[in-house]
C-alpha cells in the first residue's frame, strides 16, 4: 500500500493516471492537488473512490508540505502545468509561474518533509516532462534520446526545460530521489478540446473548419495516454533515482496523416453508428459528405518546431516499457470515447 500525491490530477494525463493507478493498485490512496485552471475538470476523476481532490496551487509550498506530511505521502507524481504551446506564445508569464516556480515549490516541500524533517523517509518525486525540450529535428536527424542536448524553442518548452533542470539539481545537490519521463504527444479520453485530436474530432462533429497550421507536414510521435500511464508506472517501479526516460508511442506521423485519419474515422462512425446524423446534423458526414471538406490551411504557429521523434530504447531496456496501442485503433477508441461522453465535453465547447 502506498499513498500518492498527484499534482494536476484533474487534467488530461493526470486524470487518466488517477484512473489507471486506482484500477491497477486498488489498495493505494491518492491525493490529487489541482487548482482547476480552465484545463482542470473535477468531473474527470469524480468517480474514483480512492482519490481525494484538494483544490489548491502547487505554488503554495506550505499546503504541499502539509499534504505530504499529513497523508504520509511516499510518491509524488507531478503533472500540473500550463501545457498548451499556443497559450505560451500569447501569454508566457503563467508558464513561468506554474511550470518553473510551481515545480520549485514542490521540490522545496519534498526536500523539507522527506529529507530534512523525515530524515530520509523512502520517497520518490516523479516529474512529467516533454520531448519538446529537445527542440526541433530535421527530416533525417536521429530521434531524441535521453542524452540529446536541450534546445527548447517555445516559452512552453523553455519553462518545462527549466523545471527538468531544477528536478535534476535537487537530486544532485540534495539527494532527493527523483525520476523524470519525457514523453511525446499524448491522445486519449478527457483531453481538453484545444489540442489537435479532440479539437478536430469535435469540430468535425459540428461542421466547423479543421485549421491546419502551415503545410500540415510537421511531424510528431503519438502516444496513447494509457501507454504513457504504464510508462510512468514502470518508471516508478524500476526507474533509478536521478535518471530520465523517454516515453513514446512508436507512431511518428505528419499532422496531415493524423488529420486524414480523423476524417476517415468520423466518416466511418457516421456510416456505422445509428443516430449520429441526428445528434450532429451539422457534420458533413451527416449529409453524406466527406469530413475532409472541412480542412482549412491557416497561418503557421510562430516558431513551430518541424519534427519531434523519440527514441525509447532506454525505457524499453531498463523499465520493460512497451506501448500497447497502435495509432489507428487508439484514435478510433478515442473518437468512440468522445461520442459516448458528450456530457464531459459539452460544457467546454462553444454552442
Ligand atoms: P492539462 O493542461 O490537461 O492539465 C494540467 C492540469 O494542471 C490541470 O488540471 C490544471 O488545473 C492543473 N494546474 C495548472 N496549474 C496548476 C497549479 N499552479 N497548481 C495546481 N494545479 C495546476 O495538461 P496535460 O496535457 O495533462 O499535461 C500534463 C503534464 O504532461 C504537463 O506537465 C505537460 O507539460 C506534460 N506533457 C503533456 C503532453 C501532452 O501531449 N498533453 C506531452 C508531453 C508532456
Amino acid at each position: 500500500m502506498a499513498n500518492l500525491l498527484v499534482t494536476g490530477g484533474a487534467g488530461f494525463i493526470g486524470g487518466n493516471f488517477v484512473h489507471y493507478w486506482a484500477k491497477a493498485h486498488p489498495g493505494d490512496s491518492i491525493v490529487v492537488l489541482d487548482c482547476l485552471t480552465y484545463a482542470g475538470n473535477r468531473s474527470t476523476i469524480a468517480g474514483v473512490e480512492q482519490a481525494e481532490l484538494v483544490v489548491g496551487d502547487i505554488r503554495d509550498t506550505a499546503l504541499v508540505e502539509k499534504l505530504l506530511a499529513e497523508h504520509s505521502i511516499s510518491t509524488l507524481v507531478h503533472f500540473a502545468a500550463e501545457s498548451h504551446v499556443d497559450r505560451s506564445i500569447s501569454g508566457p508569464d503563467a508558464f513561468i509561474d506554474t511550470n518553473i516556480l510551481g515545480t520549485n515549490s514542490l521540490l522545496k516541500a519534498a526536500r523539507k518533509v522527506w529529507l530534512d524533517t523525515g530524515s530520509g523517509t523512502p520517497h520518490r518525486f516523479h516529474h512529467i516532462s516533454t520531448d519538446e525540450v529537445f527542440g526541433s529535428l530535421g527530416p533525417h536527424d536521429p530521434a531524441f534520446s535521453e542524452t540529446t542536448a536541450y534546445a527548447p524553442n517555445s516559452p512552453y518548452s523553455a519553462s518545462k526545460a527549466a523545471s527538468d533542470h531544477l528536478v535534476r539539481a535537487y537530486h544532485h545537490t540534495f539527494g532527493l530521489e527523483v525520476t523524470t519521463t519525457n514523453c511525446s504527444n499524448n491522445y486519449g479520453p478527457y483531453q481538453y478540446p484545444e489540442k489537435l485530436i479532440p479539437l478536430f474530432l469535435l469540430n468535425a462533429l459540428h461542421g466547423r473548419n479543421l485549421p491546419i497550421y502551415g503545410d500540415g507536414m510537421n511531424v510528431r510521435d503519438w502516444l496513447h495516454v494509457e501507454d504513457h500511464c504504464r510508462g510512468i508506472e514502470a518508471a516508478l517501479a524500476r526507474g533509478k533515482p536521478g535518471e530520465t526516460y523517454n516515453i513514446g508511442g512508436g507512431e511518428e506521423l505528419p499532422n496531415m496523416a493524423v488529420i486524414d485519419r480523423i476524417c476517415a474515422e468520423v466518416d466511418r462512425a457516421f456510416a456505422e453508428i445509428d443516430g449520429l446524423a441526428q445528434r450532429f446534423p451539422d457534420a458533413p458526414a451527416a449529409k453524406g459528405r466527406p469530413t475532409a471538406e472541412l480542412k482549412t490551411f491557416v497561418t503557421d504557429r510562430a516558431g513551430h518546431d518541424r519534427r519531434y521523434a523519440i527514441d525509447e530504447t532506454k525505457a524499453r531496456a531498463e523499465l520493460g516499457y512497451v506501448p500497447a496501442h497502435d495509432f489507428e485503433s487508439g484514435l478510433a477508441g478515442t473518437l468512440r470515447w468522445y461520442l459516448d461522453n458528450e456530457a464531459w465535453w459539452r460544457p467546454l465547447v462553444r454552442a
